[in-house]
């Protein structure tokens, strides 16, 4: 049927209002949230700030410093108790917990936490909570150790491979995938075993990219992890490096003028980070990322789904379409492996598969990063996604659109 100008404008603007009726429980959520959201930084994390600064006397130069960050981590539960509110009964479990997964947070992150709600996503991704207990589970769920054919080397694989070069982050992560290798101590990969790594990837051809991990990488000097660089960017078959680091996220203090004019150094060079939560972006953090951004280096985010810190679409949304605005793509979301003492934070497939049906089309492809569950023993990825087949054959197919309507795609002749 042949529609007049008038016609067409009217019909578009009807589809326009039921576009904006699909979106507008997420803007509502939206305005709240960073009305809150904007009460915290400027009003409690301020204080939490000046709080933090005067116990430990520090300066405002003091706290931009990534090695007073890292100095005064607050690892005990007395210290803890100073600022957030824990009862005697949660002080004793929180010590306990403590002695079997370690534990510790930057003065930076444990401003952003919320003093009386231990439920606030920030303080849950942080401290250690009684849930911990449940021995379920495995420490090594995919087996990363069967596949270490050279020291520091993770290899799941034909042309790729990680090296862990410290056990050491800035803050110990409750959900922590990697927690076995979190160790009682700081401890960086000895200069034999990084260069039994580097031998190993010098004699093996095939290859082409080294994703530096740990732990995490940017614990290290610049010297030391400029060193460890240079020498995997030497290897003529080696076409891009690339890092894993939350500190951007935890202590983006580490993100300095001079340490990203060292990475800008050794492109093509690329970093992966981990934000789980909208809270987590805050000017700090954009900061880092922009800065890294300004070098030439093409930032992803690896979010994980965690039960009670980013299982509602909502948040997920709020948190990619804020990564995008820091120049951050958002790359992954990984299923949270079945690794003891974090069961607490598991979701189903079923609940994640739900939340990116939701994503498409309510935002930006761009804020649509893939999902993934890793495979139990180092199988690797496996990408998952909503079914949007209804049926299919030779001759046509079925599919479903991100609002449900079902449409028929034809083939020509037939094929
Ligand atoms: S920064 Fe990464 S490796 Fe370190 S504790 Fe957190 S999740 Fe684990």
């Amino acid at each position: 049927m042949e529609h007049n100008m008038d016609e067409k404008r009217k019909i578009s603007l009807q589809r326009a209002d039921e576009l904006y009726n699909e979106i507008e429980d997420f803007l509502q959520f939206k305005e709240e949230f960073l009305r809150e959201t904007a009460k915290r930084r400027d009003i409690i994390s301020r204080q939490h700030k000046k709080e933090l600064m005067e116990y430990f006397g520090a300066s405002p130069e003091d706290w931009d410093d990534w090695h007073w960050q890292l100095k005064n981590r607050i690892s005990s539960v007395s210290t803890l108790g100073k600022f957030i509110r824990l009862s005697e009964k949660q002080q004793k479990t929180m010590a306990e917990i403590s002695k079997k997964y370690r534990w510790a947070t930057t003065p930076y992150y444990l401003s952003l936490m919320d003093y009386e709600d231990m439920s606030y996503p920030i303080n849950k991704m942080a401290l250690p909570s009684p849930e911990e207990n449940d021995a379920s589970g495995e420490l090594d769920p995919m087996g990363e150790e069967f596949t270490n054919p050279a020291p520091c080397i993770t290899r799941r694989y034909p042309n790729r491979l990680i090296v862990n070069v410290t056990s050491s982050c800035a803050m110990f992560c409750r959900h922590c995938q990697r927690r076995r290798l979190i160790g009682e101590s700081d401890r960086i990969e000895s200069e034999a075993n990084v260069s039994a790594a580097i031998e190993y990837i010098r004699n093996t051809r095939e290859i082409r990219d080294v994703l530096i991990t740990g732990g995490d990488p940017m614990m290290l000097p610049d010297e030391l992890l400029e060193k460890i660089i240079s020498r995997i960017r030497e290897i003529p078959h080696v076409e891009i490096i690339r890092i894993g680091t939350r500190v951007p996220v935890t202590m983006p203090q580490r993100i300095t003028p001079e340490l990203a004019e060292m990475l800008k150094k050794y492109h093509p060079l690329y970093i992966n980070t981990q934000f789980n939560h909208p809270g987590e972006l805050t000017e700090d953090a954009v900061r880092a990322c922009e800065r890294l951004a300004d070098a030439g280096i093409p930032i992803g985010n690896q979010m994980v789904f965690l039960k009670g810190i980013n299982n509602d679409k909502y948040i997920v949304q709020l948190l990619n379409e804020g990564l995008l605005k820091a120049r951050v793509r958002p790359y992954y979301i990984f299923h949270p492996k079945q690794v003891t003492g974090t069961k607490h934070f598991q979701i189903t497939v079923e609940e994640g598969l739900k939340i990116m049906e939701y994503l498409r089309g309510h935002t930006s492809g761009l804020a649509i990063p893939q999902y993934i569950v890793n495979a139990p023993n180092g199988y690797g990825k496996i990408p998952l996604l909503p079914n949007y087949i209804k049926e299919s054959d030779e001759s046509h197919a079925r599919l479903k659109t991100w609002e449900g309507r079902e449409v028929e795609i034809g083939y020509f002749d037939g094929q």
